[in-house]
């Protein structure tokens, strides 16, 4: 049983896609992880990752995917193949750097 987290999320992540226009959605129309479980992309505490992240080490554009989830916040779920916590850490050096 998922929690209200990463139903909501997932749920989330679809009405968003759907509301964009085209263009913006030129990568994910190339996304390998459409048609799949969404909530294998947003994993439970404790949940493994490794079936996500392999889907994603193989698709196309998983670093549009990273890039889009760094320029957007998005806090939840695993984008480009990294987790949550990593995509913090990645921003937080980013903002370090830019401030240098
Ligand atoms: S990198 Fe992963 S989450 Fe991103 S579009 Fe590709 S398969 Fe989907």
């Amino acid at each position: 049983m998922k929690s209200e987290r990463g139903v909501s999320n997932s749920r989330t992540r679809h009405l968003y896609y759907a509301s964009l226009n085209k263009q913006a959605r030129a990568w994910m129309d190339r996304a390998k992880c459409q048609g799949l479980d969404p909530h294998l992309f947003f994993p439970e505490r404790g949940q493994t990752t490794n079936e996500a992240k392999a889907v994603c080490a193989a698709c196309e554009v998983r670093f549009e995917c990273l890039e889009y989830a760094l320029n957007h916040d998005i806090e939840f779920g695993l984008w480009g193949g990294v987790t949550e916590r990593k995509r913090r850490t990645l921003r937080a050096t980013r903002t370090k750097a830019a401030q240098a």
